[in-house]
């Protein structure tokens, strides 16, 4: 399931971080929580009346020393490129400004439906602040307060009403959908092209949609793959294409629409924290991960290279101590091929389905050898576990009182379903609760 994305755009001070915020919210996560997962402030799942989505707030997308309205254009362009909706944000109490009339001609440009929404407005005697805003050429005004939340569900409630419908592709159950991510300059098109230049190649637009990616279809070895193209991958070129930030989220949405992601990392350079930012999200979203070292031919080997590279790994992406590692090269194409073998393991595993009887023989088995602590004087039960879904492999466990089910005892039963069943390169989940 592909989830749209929803961009906040204008100029500084307007309060977009404030209304990020405020849409982010506390969210809980069903996700388990991972330690090393660092979170980038300028972009989050969220969520209103059951239509998920993810937010940005280009206003955190640094864009270098450019001047003041050049930033502003940028981070609309961005908006244009990646949002399916944007909201375009404007500071009531200041009426129609020079920079919100810039940002809107370049805005005009979109497709796109753009939710124009005034702030600042706090209370209802300043609701007649917002006309000015009509001649901006955004239909209907929102009024809103990021700081007392107000007027957000008018605005959200716009916001999933423009959705694109039926973005959802139709997706073929034979085709194995991937994409690789990383950092500028790791080699993700050289490995593309190592991928296509090998099969024929089936060059397709995705007809109907807003999105200008550009995906590819490959048959290897009788298996079907979509290659999912990092928006532009292969039409580089814009100023803030290098921008750090900018690569992370050109990686979100490749990211949303594969079953398995490849994290690219240049072996001739080694880890960075951006590496681990993009990698954080492919575990987020919970696809299954591959990490490919790249470049393998540029570095200088001796026979422990590959062995200090993997602790390197292992130690920096501890979230993906189930994502295999492949050392290849797309300049001489070793091993590039075999990524795929890795690939169909890796697809099998995410979509595996467990028999409840036999799931419960190991849960059982489980909970015998290592009984469940109690917790103020409460006793956890564990009553059974079922496979909810799979992409990623979810299980809910039923107990008693999910109050006294322990993180550290989630933890136990999530290794032993992947002591049991092995799950290699895919996240798995566990959600506990009550038996009614
Ligand atoms: P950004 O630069 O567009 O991300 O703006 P910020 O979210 O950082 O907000 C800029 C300033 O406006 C901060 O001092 C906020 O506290 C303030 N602000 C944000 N929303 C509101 C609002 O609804 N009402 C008022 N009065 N102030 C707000
Ligand atoms: P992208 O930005 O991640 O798509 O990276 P590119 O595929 O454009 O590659 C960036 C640069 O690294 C180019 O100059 C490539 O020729 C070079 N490159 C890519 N893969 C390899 C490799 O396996 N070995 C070496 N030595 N260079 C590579």
């Amino acid at each position: 399931m592909t989830k749209p994305i929803v961009a906040i755009v204008g100029r500084p001070n307007v309060g977009k971080s404030t209304i990020f915020n405020r849409i982010v919210g506390e969210r809980i996560s069903i996700v388990e929580d991972v330690p090393g997962v660092t979170r980038d402030r300028i972009y989050s799942p969220a969520e209103w009346l059951n239509h998920e989505f993810n937010l940005i707030d280009t206003g955190g997308i640094d864009i270098g020393d450019e001047p003041f309205l050049e930033q502003i254009r940028q981070q609309a362009e961005i908006a244009m490129d990646e949002a399916d909706v944007i909201i375009f944000l404007v500071n009531g109490r200041e009426g129609v400004t020079a920079a919100d009339e810039q940002v809107a001609k370049i805005l005009y440009r979109t497709k796109k439906p753009v939710v124009l929404g005034v702030n600042k407005i706090d209370n209802p005697d300043m609701q007649s602040m917002i006309y000015d805003f009509y001649s901006l050429g955004f239909g209907e005004p929102f009024p809103i307060s990021g700081s007392h939340g107000l007027g957000l569900g008018d605005l959200l409630d716009e916001v999933v009403r423009s959705f694109p419908e039926n973005e959802e592709e139709k997706i073929e159950d034979d085709v194995i959908r991937f994409s690789l991510i990383g950092r500028p300059n790791v080699g993700k098109s050289s490995l593309t092209n190592v991928f296509l230049g090998e099969e024929r190649v089936i060059v397709s637009d995705i007809a109907g949609t807003t999105r200008d990616a550009i995906d590819s279809d490959f048959v290897h070895d009788g298996q079907k793959y979509k290659v999912i193209d990092t928006a532009g991958m292969r039409k580089k070129g814009k100023v803030y294409e290098s921008t750090e930030k900018y690569s992370v989220l050109r990686a979100l949405r490749a990211i949303e629409r594969s079953d398995v992601v490849l994290v690219v990392l240049n072996g001739e350079e080694g880890i960075r924290e951006q590496d681990k930012r993009i990698a954080g999200y492919a575990h987020d979203a919970g696809r299954g991960v591959i990490i490919v070292v790249n470049k393998w031919d540029a570095v200088e080997k001796d026979e422990k290279t590959m062995n200090r590279m993997t602790e390197e790994i292992r130690k920096n992406f501890q979230f993906l101590d189930y994502a295999p590692i492949v050392f290849v090269s797309a300049k001489t194409k070793q091993r590039v091929l075999a990524i795929l073998e890795t690939v169909n393991m890796v697809s099998e595993n995410h979509t595996l389905r467990i028999q409840s009887s036999i799931l419960n023989e190991v849960i059982e088995d489980a909970v015998t050898r290592n009984p469940a602590p109690s917790d103020k004087g409460r006793k956890l039960r564990i009553y059974y576990m079922t496979q909810v879904q799979v992409k990623p492999p979810t299980f809910v466990v039923f107990v008693n009182d999910p109050e006294i089910m322990h993180f550290s005892y989630e933890r136990f039963l999530q290794n032993k379903l992947r002591e049991a069943f092995g799950f290699e390169g895919t996240p798995i989940r566990l959600i506990t609760r009550k038996r009614s």
